[in-house]
């Protein structure tokens, strides 16, 4: 092949890539959806015990408060469509990295405890996730009854995708959902093996994992059009393939954030002390010649001479960035060009703020381009864990269509990837 070869075509060729490119770019086709699921709904509960994986991955304070329980709320409907049906529900999740023994810090007892405070019932707790407490409460269970396993990490078995492991929870249920979208890119035994040993039993995804298929895969694989993708955050190498696979999809996909730096780079601008990567100028390259016109670039920037919000500013024109400053923003003419495209849109699906959005006033061209998208009246679908919070922060997140609660999911999602987890589940 040679070399100059852009790393990527728009449609399937003979081209030896190596195989994750040949991989991805099976997966690129237009029109090419995830196959719908069954949803727990689906599956007559009552009397029955279900094994839910769920995503209780909460933030803890040092006194084991959780000090955010949107995770554990976006649960409740697949919960509640279990044991509101008269079925037995046991919960198990991850929480943070232990190192696959117990760890206090990482119990998910007081997770358990929000979730009895949410749904206003008493929920069991079982010290351990395979072990005499587990199966002993698990037998206890009445319908309409929920328990909650220990955290799945305190085994080594989880992340290993051990058999055994799987079979010892498998044997617990009837009935497996998996309502964890921000573990579904990963093959921990909770996400595959268990399944996998409850072959013949129903294998179903709960609400959340519902959705976020339904958004990152459907209206992907079949966009309205005009289809525009906005790129931001700190890095080009987090995003590389994100990108390729979305200029095969999208009519424009616009950059913005630190990792516009390495494309001015690329083209031979000056950045001055902008955070770039210089290893990856010649990935930039190749994406610039391969995107041509649909890869739009910031025409400004708004530069600052310290990593500071009370620094001096400038505002200049892109690849004119003088030493001692560096890019924190787009600049307005940027953000005014994004916005227009941003409204003139049917789909967007934006992933990575434009600029340090934590450190105001290097938000403006974050808000703007949130603002434009609100407005657009196109079907919305905002990735990555520090987009999902600007949106939210900035009081956007009921005006766009879907907010994804998985960061790495969804970029694995928007990278083209099938995940091995929800590919096993029944069809519906
Ligand atoms: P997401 O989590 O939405 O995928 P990323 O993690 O890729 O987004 O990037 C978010 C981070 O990128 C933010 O912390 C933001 O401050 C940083 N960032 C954006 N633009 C710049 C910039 N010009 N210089 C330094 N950091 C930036
Ligand atoms: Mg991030």
């Amino acid at each position: 092949m040679p070399a100059e070869r852009p790393p990527f075509l728009p449609s399937a060729g003979t081209i030896d890539l190596g195989d994750s490119y040949r991989v991805l770019i099976h997966s690129l086709k237009e029109g090419e959806a995830e196959m719908a699921k069954k949803t727990i709904d689906d599956v007559n509960v009552q009397g029955k015990t279900v094994l839910m994986r769920v995503d209780f991955n909460v933030p803890l304070d040092d006194q084991q408060n959780v000090t955010d329980d949107r995770r554990i709320r976006m649960a409740l409907p697949s919960i509640k469509s279990v044991i509101d049906r008269g079925g037995r529900l046991i919960l198990m999740s991850h929480l943070g990295r232990p190192k696959g023994e117990p760890d206090a810090k990482f119990s998910l007892q007081p997770a358990a405890e929000k979730l009895g405070e949410l749904l206003g019932k008493e929920v069991a707790f079982a010290t351990d996730t395979v072990g005499d407490d587990a199966k002993a409460k698990a037998a206890e269970l009445a319908d309409g009854d929920v328990l909650v396993l220990e955290n799945l990490r305190f085994n080594p078995g989880e992340k290993d995708g051990d058999a055994e492991f799987a079979k010892a929870l498998a044997d617990m249920a009837d009935a497996y959902c998996n309502d964890a979208f921000g573990t579904c890119h990963r093959t921990d035994a909770s996400m595959v093996a268990v399944p996998e040993a409850m072959a013949g039993k129903p294998r179903v995804v709960g609400h959340l994992v519902a959705k976020e298929i339904k958004y990152l895969s459907e209206a992907i694989a079949n966009p309205e059009r005009p289809f525009v993708a906005i790129l931001g955050g700190a890095k080009v190498s987090d995003k590389i393939t994100v990108i390729e696979n979305l200029l095969n999809l999208c009519d424009k996909v616009l950059i913005g954030g630190a990792m516009a730096y390495t494309f001015s780079l690329a083209q031979g601008g000056r950045v001055g002390g902008s955070l770039v990567e210089p290893d990856k100028v010649d990935m930039a390259k190749k994406l610039l010649e391969a995107g041509g016109d649909k890869l739009v670039l910031p025409v400004d920037t708004h530069a600052g001479d310290a990593f500071s919000g009370d620094c001096n500013k400038q505002i200049v024109e892109a690849g004119k960035i003088p030493e001692g400053y560096e890019g924190l923003d787009i600049g307005p003419k940027t953000a005014e060009m994004y916005a227009g495209i941003a409204k003139d849109a049917k789909t967007v699906v934006w992933n990575g703020p434009m600029g340090v959005c934590e450190m105001p006033p290097f938000d403006e061209g974050t808000k703007a381009v949130a603002q434009a998208i609100a407005d657009s009246g196109a079907t919305s679908i905002i990735g990555g864990g520090d987009s999902a919070a600007a949106i939210e922060q900035l009081g956007f997140a009921d005006k766009v269509s879907h907010v994804s609660t998985g960061g790495g999911a969804s970029l694995a999602m928007l990278e083209g990837k099938k995940f091995a987890a929800v590919e096993l589940l029944d069809e519906a």
